[in-house]
């Protein structure tokens, strides 16, 4: 494993966007926010927040995706997804955050609602996120971020077939995409390579996913098609109970992984962050982003993170 010190430079060239789910309990929202104010002096370009599948989460979403608007100087980024709904249903939802003040949605088809194991297009619905992003361009003036998937998704049937669609989103007005987290850096580049050889042109921005519990993370691998690599599961051998070690382990991993990104010429990372900022926030600081008080923009000492952040202006 190489060295991490004197690899970065203390201006950090990079811009990284986080990305929460909508908690379910108040405890859990209790713990949304820490992360959010923890993480909001590192001032990311934006923070998205999850759609559930088949838009079980609607409210929650929206509430949140609100709060974030109305307290924080971050700029939130609503995922919308067509599962169960019509195209009306979707749109309106649009046109409710674009009232909010909301600029910036997450494009996506979404998983099958729970208990279906395939996806099936809804009746008078929006079949696949191409047809979204372009319902939504025509509709309002969003920023639109769209999903890819580097070892292709588990429904194409081929890599080439996933760049066409991620082609055809892009060109309905996507301006970025967002990758499913991957644990093997070399497929993610040579998927860039592939898709600017096919023309596609705007920001493929890696989707990092923090590994704390590996038998979660392997699960949702297996669903989202992304591949685990024979040396990973070692690592957190004989750590089941020890989430300290774990979490020490997994910063390691995923700092390891972005410096790699970087070295080949990365500048933005997108961080699943499950609601937790101490990963997060470890691998930042590790590609040189420190935290800005809200009203300079200089670094602030980390303990003061929480006070310049959301609790100072409210
Ligand atoms: P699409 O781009 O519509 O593609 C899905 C599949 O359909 C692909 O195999 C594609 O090749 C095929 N396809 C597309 N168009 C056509 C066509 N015209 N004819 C035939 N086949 C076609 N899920 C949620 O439920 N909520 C979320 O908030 C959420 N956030 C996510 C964020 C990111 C960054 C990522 C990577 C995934 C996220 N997902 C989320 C998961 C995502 O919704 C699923 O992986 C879903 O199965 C695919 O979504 P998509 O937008 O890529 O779909």
């Amino acid at each position: 494993m190489t060295s991490l010190s004197g690899s970065v430079p203390l201006q950090s060239p990079f811009s990284v966007s986080f990305e929460f789910f909508p908690p379910k309990t108040p405890e859990m929202e209790e713990s949304l926010w820490r992360a959010v104010q923890r993480l909001e002096p590192l001032a990311p370009k934006f923070v998205s927040v999850t759609y559930g599948a088949g838009g079980s989460t609607r409210e929650r979403t929206h509430r949140i995706v609100g709060r974030i608007l109305a307290e924080t100087t971050l700029v939130p980024a609503a995922h919308l997804t067509c599962v169960a709904a019509t195209r009306g249903e979707v749109l309106e939802v649009a046109d409710a955050y674009w009232a909010a003040g909301v600029r910036h949605i997450v494009a996506l088809r979404g998983d099958p609602p729970a208990g279906e194991a395939r996806y099936t297009p809804p009746p008078g619905g929006f079949p696949w996120a191409s047809e979204l992003v372009a319902g939504l361009r025509a509709r309002h003036d969003f920023e639109i971020s769209v999903a890819t998937f580097p070892e292709g998704h588990p429904d194409s049937i081929s890599l080439d077939a996933e760049l066409d669609n991620l082609k055809r989103k892009i060109d309905a007005g996507a301006t970025r995409a967002i990758t499913q987290f991957f644990f093997d850096n070399w497929t993610y580049l040579r998927f860039v390579d592939q898709a600017r050889k096919a023309g596609i042109r705007v920001p493929i921005v890696p989707g990092i996913m923090p590994v704390t519990n590996f038998a979660q993370m392997a699960r949702f691998a297996a669903n989202a098609g992304a591949t685990v690599p024979r040396a990973l599961a070692p690592l957190f051998e004989g750590l089941e109970n020890d989430p300290e070690t774990r979490k020490l382990v997994a910063a390691t991993v995923a700092a390891e992984q972005c410096q790699q990104l970087a070295r080949a010429g990365v500048t933005e990372f997108h961080f699943y962050t499950l609601n937790r900022a101490d990963l997060t926030y470890a691998i930042c600081h590790i590609l040189g982003l420190r935290p800005c008080r809200a009203d300079d923009g200089d670094p602030a000492p980390v303990g003061e993170a929480s006070s310049s952040a959301a609790g100072e202006r409210r």
